[in-house]
């Protein structure tokens, strides 16, 4: 049986926490699908296609990982992929309070998916895709905190709309 696992988010945009559980998670599962979920509600910072491209380059070097987009019910992503797990990253408490919430709603509605926690790396546990989009907006480095293919993104949105 092929031990399947998705680590969905919302990726905007994808950080070097991200990536060290992408890179950790690889090592467990003989698949893994990184789930970017669209949420139609509110502007991306960055675009959907530019999120599955950065997410995809930067994976490049871990064959058992694919990047993929989905909308809906995450459960529903997870049973057509035929995934039985879902993964997610634990920074902190306050993670954790919304991470249960999240997990029982999904157990309710498929009790054939778990969820699994990954505890963030020490020196990751602060990095958030909200810092990343702070720091840059504010002309801090930022490059510190993403991939190599997200720095190039970021670079050309701050330069075609400075200050947003
Ligand atoms: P969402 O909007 O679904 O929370 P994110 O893209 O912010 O999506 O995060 C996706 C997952 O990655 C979440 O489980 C989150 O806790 C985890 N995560 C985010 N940043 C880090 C980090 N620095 N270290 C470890 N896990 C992280």
């Amino acid at each position: 049986m092929t031990r399947r696992a998705i680590y969905p988010g919302s990726f905007d945009p994808p950080t070097i926490g991200h990536l060290d559980i992408i890179e950790r998670a690889a090592e467990m599962y003989d698949e893994l699908i990184v789930a970017i979920g669209v949420n139609s509600d509110k502007a991306p910072y960055l675009p959907l296609d530019q999120r599955l491209q950065a997410l995809a380059d930067s994976t490049a070097h871990l064959p058992n990982v694919k990047v993929k987009s989905f909308s809906g019910l995450l459960v529903d992503f997870a049973q057509q992929e035929n995934a039985r797990i879902i993964l997610r990253g634990l920074r902190a408490i306050s993670d954790y309070e919304y991470e249960l919430r999240i997990g029982l709603a999904n157990r309710k509605l498929n009790p054939e998916i778990e969820t699994v926690f990954l505890i963030a790396k020490e020196e990751f546990s602060f990095l958030a895709s909200s810092v990343v989009r702070e720091v840059a907006r504010h002309g801090g480095n930022y490059q510190q905190f993403v991939p190599a293919p997200v720095e190039k993104l970021i670079a050309k949105r701050l330069a075609d709309s400075p200050g947003s």
